[in-house]
């Protein structure tokens, strides 16, 4: 990816930070995460502006990039970096975690439902790899089939 000042917006993303005027938009667009609100855009519209003003902080990655959804410790759903399991994800940025435990002061977004985690994984573009499932309460859904 290009330069850190160099930020990828969705059309209301722009017209938020720069009311009323038209942005000059390219036209065979990619699909792109928007620096600001972290969801997919394919607006073609780029923006430049300071790293620290944006969600974004001058860290930009790709539109398809692999995780795990995983139950953490605290019983509620988050999406691990395929690729660097030690980094969690805290609604904009990749963070250190232990089991979907933040391990520093920037928290890790975590989701009640797994159907949940996995409606906001596609909608910021994740591919999701994994969902590891809790092990199913043995007086839930009795399956016949399984039984000897
Ligand atoms: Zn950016
Ligand atoms: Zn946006």
């Amino acid at each position: 990816m290009p330069s850190p000042w160099r930020h990828a917006l969705c059309a209301p993303c722009y017209e938020a930070l720069e009311p009323g005027r038209n942005p000059v938009a390219l036209r065979d667009a990619q699909v792109e995460l928007c620096c600001r609100c972290g969801l997919l855009t394919v607006s073609g519209i780029y923006y430049r502006a300071d790293p620290e003003s944006l969600a974004c902080k001058g860290v930009h990655r790709s539109a398809s990039e692999d995780i795990h959804i995983l139950l953490g410790m605290m019983g509620r759903w988050y999406f691990e970096k395929a690729d660097a399991p030690g980094l969690a994800w805290s609604g904009s940025r990749w963070v250190p975690h232990y089991r979907g435990v933040p391990a520093s002061s920037v928290q890790v977004a975590n989701y009640a439902r797994l159907d949940e985690a996995t409606e906001e994984a596609g909608m910021r573009g994740f591919r999701v790899l994994v969902q590891k499932k809790p092990p199913r309460p043995s007086h839930a859904e009795p399956s016949h089939a399984e039984e000897e």
